[in-house]
């Protein structure tokens, strides 16, 4: 069994440039496949984490009324060309990035005007999202899934709040076994797994607040695990430029993987595999 790994970078929205991308990567840029999940539209950031919460990305940023990514020429036009080459790829990260955005009930036709904007200008069919704040729940979950093949969260995702099911009901009694052994989900949660009419992909957080043993036993337990085919690396640009020990985090990681014969793969490739199972 080849063993893959997937690098899931979010927040790319019209406030970036091409420059944020390459600066941020270094070397590793062209050297693996980065996937970016992007924020279509940054609208009334009061109501995301930009304040209260003071977060890392949003602090400092001023946003008067909307910023849309597709008029962000550059960064559309510098996508479609590394899409092209095989250095990027894209999904989808929310609408507007609010708080825990995709808990709360969508509107389904904003979702699909967004990814439809982004297949044409970049000439991509998008099937993949990732969670702003890495959760949803039962409220979303039927839009999302009507729209999207694969859910990218974090292992700390809380199952109880999503629709219970027969697919899901291995995730419910594992969740609240981990709970009562006081063991976190990683160690027993495999991805990409199918729940209800998805897949879901777990992360492993690459950041400058990420315990760096926690991230080396990880990559070794999913090295080492028999059963375990693709292993998912959530970090984000920002932090990789702003802080060399994130990067160095992500340049060790990426080596031990590479040395270790695992293959770095687009969403598409992730999404093509997940289809080829059947549904
Ligand atoms: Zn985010």
């Amino acid at each position: 069994m080849v063993k893959l790994a997937v690098i899931r970078d979010d927040d790319l929205s019209a406030l970036n440039s091409p420059e944020d991308i390459i600066q941020a990567y270094r070397s590793l840029y062209g050297l693996v496949p980065i996937n970016f999940f992007f924020v279509p539209c940054l609208k009334d950031p009061s109501l995301s984490y930009m304040a209260g919460e003071n977060d890392y990305y949003w602090r400092g940023v001023n946003v008067d009324g909307i910023a849309d990514i597709f008029e962000n020429l550059e960064l559309m036009t510098f996508l479609e060309d590394e899409i092209n080459k095989g250095h990027i790829d894209v999904g989808l990260h929310g609408l507007h990035h609010y708080k825990r955005e995709l808990e709360r009930p969508v509107d389904k036709s904003q979702i699909l005007e967004a990814i439809s904007k982004a297949n044409k200008i970049l000439g991509r069919n998008i099937k993949s999202i990732s969670a702003p704040n890495n959760s949803f729940s039962k409220k979303s979950e039927n839009v999302i899934e009507s729209l999207f093949k694969v859910v990218y969260i974090s292992y700390s995702h809380r199952i109880n709040e999503r629709r219970f099911s027969a697919s899901s009901s291995m995730e419910f009694i594992y969740a609240a076994l981990c709970k009562l052994l006081g063991r976190p989900l990683s160690q027993i949660t495999n991805s990409p797994r199918r729940i209800n009419a998805h897949y879901e992909m777990s992360s492993i957080p690459i950041s400058y607040v990420q315990d760096h043993r926690f991230v080396f036993k990880a990559v070794e337990d999913f090295l080492e695990s028999p059963s375990q085919e693709v292993l998912c690396l959530a970090t984000h640009f920002y932090d990789l430029k702003d802080n060399l020990v994130t990067y160095r985090l992500m340049e060790q990681t990426i080596g031990r993987l590479l040395d270790s014969g695992v293959k770095f793969v687009t969403l598409s490739e992730i999404e093509d595999r997940v289809m080829s199972k059947g549904q």
